[in-house]
């Protein structure tokens, strides 16, 4: 046999489903990634690359070679199990400016293609949508699958498309995404259309100096994407995981997650209160101006504004 390098590159040509990865993987343990490359490439970003090569999930994958980051969170892995751990907002303001998390963005938003189902519409404000715990409770037992959506879902997504497009954005493949919203009828709904879907692969991995790193939703990929339309005054999302907005914390609405579908599906009314809230907002000028967190306050107060006029 050759040298190492000889062997990798054989490899890597003879394996070629899998040789993004085994470029990787050589230059990681051959020391060739530079410092800045080393940052960017931790195991996690090694197994989304892994992922777009082979379709398998990160949390299928396991790296013979490479030596678990300890320091890594993956949410693709167990979104159920790592908790919503609090970021104070100087660390929000800390990891959405560090030029490394900017920069990663920036080169997932010039790789990424966002599926597109049906043409942007112009004046239109954009929501985008998580989809476990926020639509569907994924770990519901019901055979049933409508059983696990979320009360109100279509008339929820009825009544804002007329002032909002809407895109589905799941941590997880973009299988999944397509056959989750099929089978729960959203994307055939003759009442409203849904824009875009958006996959695990659209997100980024983040640093902060004292957390962890983790994946999390930039909205700035859409924005970089599609500026005619989008961009972060006219933008709102909804996750049940609050680190999701961490580059964009002003647009981000943490709903109360669905779980335990069986439980609570004849008496959650989220979808219903977030309708007024979202159609209270429709025509500010800027919806990143408002604090998402007293939501139900202000969608309260608009109610009573319009009963007593
Ligand atoms: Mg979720």
């Amino acid at each position: 046999m050759g040298s190492t390098e000889d062997w990798w590159q054989t490899f890597a040509e003879e394996e070629e489903e899998f040789g993004l990865l085994v470029r990787l993987l050589r230059d990681y343990l051959t020391g060739n990634l530079n410092v800045t490359r080393r940052n960017q490439h931790t195991v996690g970003e090694l197994k989304r690359r892994s992922c777009e090569a082979t379709t398998v999930l990160p949390k299928r994958q396991k790296l013979l070679f490479a030596v678990e980051d300890k320091n890594f969170v993956d949410q693709v892995d167990s979104p159920e199990i790592v908790d919503d751990f609090e970021l104070d907002q100087d660390e929000v303001v800390d990891i959405k400016d560090k030029d490394a998390n900017k920069m990663t963005l920036k080169r997932r938003a010039s790789q990424y293609k966002i599926k597109l189902l049906n043409l942007c519409r112009e004046g239109k404000k954009l929501l985008v949508l998580d989809i476990d715990y926020t639509l569907y409770d994924h770990k519901c037992s019901a055979e049933n699958r409508l059983e696990r959506m979320r009360p109100y879902l279509h008339e929820f997504l009825s009544a804002v498309y007329a002032k909002y497009d809407i895109m589905i954005w799941s941590a997880t493949r973009m299988k999944c995404v397509e056959l989750k919203m099929g089978r729960l009828g959203v994307l055939s709904n003759p009442n409203y259309k849904i824009t875009a879907l958006l996959d695990h692969l659209a997100m980024i991995s983040v640093q902060s100096d004292s957390h962890r790193t983790f994946y999390c939703k930039p909205l700035g990929l859409i924005w970089a994407q599609l500026p005619e339309f989008y961009n972060e005054k006219n933008t709102i999302m909804f996750d049940d995981l609050g680190r999701n907005f961490v580059m964009n914390p002003q647009n981000g609405l943490i709903i109360r997650p669905f779980r335990k579908a069986h439980l609570n599906r004849t008496s959650d009314q989220e979808l219903l209160k977030l309708t007024q809230y979202l159609l209270a907002i429709a025509e500010l000028h800027d919806l990143s101006s408002l604090d998402h967190r007293v939501w139900e306050l202000y969608a309260e107060a608009n109610t009573k504004k319009r009963r007593c006029s």
